[in-house]
């Protein structure tokens, strides 16, 4: 008998939560950090070397590995964990997102949206069912409904239309997800930056009834003080004893106010894509490592920082493979930066569970002011 997926809150700080999801791959501590693996692999990264940062679960992209190598092909392979050699839990999302913001020919209607593929122009269609379907398929302990972004700007108008089209796709998820001990189905509140909309959203959600709840449609270009201010208001519409999953987030700074405002989940390609672009997040702020300063700069990156990268290479170093495009550029770029986020989360739970979490906000955001170490 699998486990059964549960949530249980250990600690709260003001609106912070401290816990741990439980499902039958193993338990999730939040508030956690999700890396991001679109294409079965965090890039740069080996799967034991994602978890050596920390990482208690990985995301998979619905919308790339439907595409290639197919969900059909990953299922006859035993399952997205085996292909990728991660044993522990997958959050999958539904494609909704991507295939509006990567699919070319999109034709939405009530029952989902046909699109081409990116890649090579093949035609294919998801739905709510379908994308069910495909999590299935992946084998993913926590399953994300099939729901509609609106695109920004757009009037309230249009995001109510599209609010109340993700609301019935949300049933339709739940009822072609079906009864699965284990594995776990989140809903998706929408309703933009409109209060009365989110509200409305949540209301609709809790009554069809889900195992977690996310608040998706931030983190699309609205900034950082309008995504707190419906932070500020809406995982207060959310059932308490579920987790709440901020999509798509983000930067050191927005997962601190995130989760000072009760959100317990977050993923982002950033630690990893900035990896390989020469870009590395520190507690002192981000570091620009193609930065001619580091060229004769045998520090380390952070000498605080337990990190492969910072434990055994100079800025130097980390420069000098940036600049000759080394793989291992990227590599140890993102695993430092996964190490820093993994670090920051820890730090935020710990800081949670003893009730210290405005000490640790404020001296978080103290060290990042003072920027980075003083060039040689
Ligand atoms: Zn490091």
């Amino acid at each position: 008998m699998a486990q059964r997926f549960g949530f249980s809150v250990a600690a709260t700080d003001g609106k912070a939560r401290k816990g741990v999801i439980s499902t039958s791959r193993g338990e999730i501590r939040t508030p956690a950090f999700m890396p991001v693996g679109t294409a079965a692999t965090v890039k740069a990264m080996l799967p034991e070397s994602v978890r050596a940062t920390g990482a208690d679960i990985l995301l998979g992209n619905t919308y790339h590995l439907m595409l290639r190598p197919t969900a059909e092909r990953i299922a006859r392979l035993g399952g997205l964990h085996r292909f990728m050699n991660w044993e522990r839990p997958i959050l999958t999302d539904s494609g909704g997102f991507q295939v509006m913001s990567l699919a070319s020919l999109r034709k939405l209607t009530e029952e989902g949206v046909r699109f081409s593929s990116h890649i090579d122009g093949s035609k294919h269609m998801l739905s709510p069912e379908r994308s069910m379907e495909i999590q299935k398929l992946l084998g993913s302990d926590i399953v994300m409904c099939f729901d509609e972004c609106p695109a920004l700007p757009a009037t309230d108008a249009e995001v109510a239309k599209s609010m109340a089209l993700s609301m019935r796709w949300a049933q339709r998820s739940r009822d072609a997800f079906g009864d699965r001990p284990g594995h776990a189905l989140f809903g998706i509140m929408q309703g933009g930056v409109t209060r009365d909309l989110r509200e409305e959203s949540a209301r609709a959600l809790t009554g069809i009834g889900f195992d977690g709840y996310a608040v998706g449609g931030l983190a699309v270009g609205e900034g950082q003080e309008a995504m707190f201010g419906v932070l500020d208001y809406a995982p207060g519409f959310l059932p308490e004893d579920k987790p709440r999953y901020l999509m798509g987030v983000g930067k050191p700074d927005d997962i601190v106010g995130a989760v000072q405002r009760g959100i317990d989940m977050m993923d982002c390609v950033l630690p990893s894509r900035s990896g390989r672009t020469g870009q590395a997040w520190t507690r002192r702020g981000q570091v620009n490592i193609k930065n001619a300063r580091h060229m004769d700069d045998p520090r380390p990156l952070d000498e605080d920082c337990t990190c492969p990268a910072c434990r055994n290479y100079s800025r130097a170093y980390l420069h000098h493979v940036f600049k000759a495009q080394e793989m291992i550029s990227g590599m140890l770029l993102t695993w430092h930066n996964l190490h820093y986020y993994q670090e920051l989360m820890q730090g935020l739970r710990d800081a949670i569970g003893a009730g210290g979490l405005p000490a640790f906000v404020a001296a978080f955001h103290a060290q990042r002011a003072e920027g980075d170490i003083e060039p040689l």
